[in-house]
């Protein structure tokens, strides 16, 4: 039905260009509140039954399955028939989510989930803003004439969908989820298994509440999900207190052997190889968190994590206070994400790509210290 329709913006206090290639359909794009006209039309598709595929960026994180499953379960209250597909797989320390038996993996059955994005009325793109990010999952999606929606808090959208939501000051697409819910009248749809679900997000995207996106509506909108039954002891135990020994272990050893830190440029930074890694039984996201350690690090500003992952050099960069690590990952690690946390991938070995990131750290060295 919306295919038909002319183009048109609705975009809330400034002009956005585009190059999306293929506009045959309403564009709507904000930088806040979704507008009334977007609402609208959203409810009355909703008002029929559709087939509807939910999505998430690649390695998929608390704030990806969060919002992704939360989502899910808003939807098919409102009689829609969901299927949330991931593109990887992700970490056992989220696999406890209310829905979470229900996720498809893209890569563990792509010809079951060509099948059904190709049959999806409408695709759901959380917690990510480009389609590169969503792997092998980027082909079919691109392809499908289904009505897209994405909504998300990463640095400069690409606008491939006819809903965008975009909002990089707000800490989580949890938290942008809970917002859209409430905006679309069905803040009674919002029950314990849903709160459970975006609680994590935004408990886990915010760093526990420390980073300095979270703001009084994150902490009302928090408080709100306790009411409605997510249980933060309970979540913190599941996610934070639920260490395998051997992940405490390499945390042991990363930090013991392989944190360099370079006052000169306020810059700490972890290697990791995969030989390291297998030595102690890696699993997928037994680093999350570790680049937190080496920014924590009395004086440090700029934090970096650098391992072999899938084949090639996966990299996470944090920072403090106004460093970029958004535009330093776009600019040399064909990466990006947000102003304090960003993250990127490098095809050279993981001894090169050390040497290409301490050797870009003098140019940036007013930046980083204050000192010419
Ligand atoms: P992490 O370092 O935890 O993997 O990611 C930190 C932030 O950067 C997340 O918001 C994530 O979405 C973003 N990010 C991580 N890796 C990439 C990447 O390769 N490309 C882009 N565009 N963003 C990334
Ligand atoms: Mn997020």
């Amino acid at each position: 039905m919306f295919c038909l329709l002319p183009l048109q913006y609705i975009v809330s206090g400034r002009e956005i260009r585009t190059n999306y290639p293929f506009i045959k359909a309403f564009v709507f794009c904000t930088f806040g509140a979704m507008e009334k006209a977007a609402l609208d039309k959203l409810a009355s598709f909703f008002d029929d039954p559709h087939n509807i595929v939910v999505t998430t960026h690649r390695n998929p994180d608390g704030d990806a399955m969060g919002s992704s499953l939360a989502m899910a379960r808003y939807l098919r209250k409102k009689k829609q028939s969901v299927q949330v597909i991931t593109p990887t797989d992700y970490p056992e320390f989220l696999k406890w989510m209310p829905g979470d038996s229900d996720v498809m993996i893209y890569s563990e059955d792509p010809e079951k989930s060509n099948d059904i994005i190709a049959k999806a009325d409408m695709i759901i793109c959380l917690d990510f803003n480009a389609l590169s990010r969503i792997g092998d999952m980027e082909e079919p999606v691109r392809k499908s004439s289904a009505v897209k929606m994405m909504m998300d808090h990463h640095q400069q959208p690409e606008l491939f969908a006819a809903f965008t939501r975009s909002v990089p000051e707000v800490g989580s697409t949890c938290q942008l989820v809970f917002e859209w819910i409430v905006e679309m009248g069905d803040r009674s749809h919002i029950d314990s298994e849903m709160a459970q679900c975006l609680y994590t997000g935004i408990m886990t995207d915010s760093g526990s509440f420390r980073f300095s996106s979270t703001s009084p509506k994150t902490h009302h909108i928090t408080a709100d999900l306790i009411e409605y039954g997510a249980q933060p002891h309970v979540i913190y135990d599941r996610v934070m207190d639920n260490n395998k020994e051997s992940r405490l272990r390499l945390l042991g050893y990363a930090l013991s052997e392989k944190l360099r830190v370079l006052p000169e440029y306020k810059t700490a930074y972890i290697n990791l190889s995969a030989e390291e890694l297998d030595r102690f039984q890696y699993e997928k996201g037994d680093t999350e968190g570790f680049v937190n350690y080496a920014l924590s690090v009395e004086g440090v500003r700029f934090a970096a994590i650098i391992m072999d992952k899938d084949g090639l050099r996966k990299v996470s960069f944090r920072s403090k206070g106004n460093w970029d690590v958004n535009t330093f990952a776009r600019n040399h690690f064909n990466g990006g994400g947000h102003v304090n946390a960003a993250g990127g991938a490098s095809d050279l070995s993981l001894d090169e790509t050390v040497q290409k990131f301490v050797d870009l750290l003098p140019q940036y060295r007013k930046e980083l210290t204050g000192k010419a």
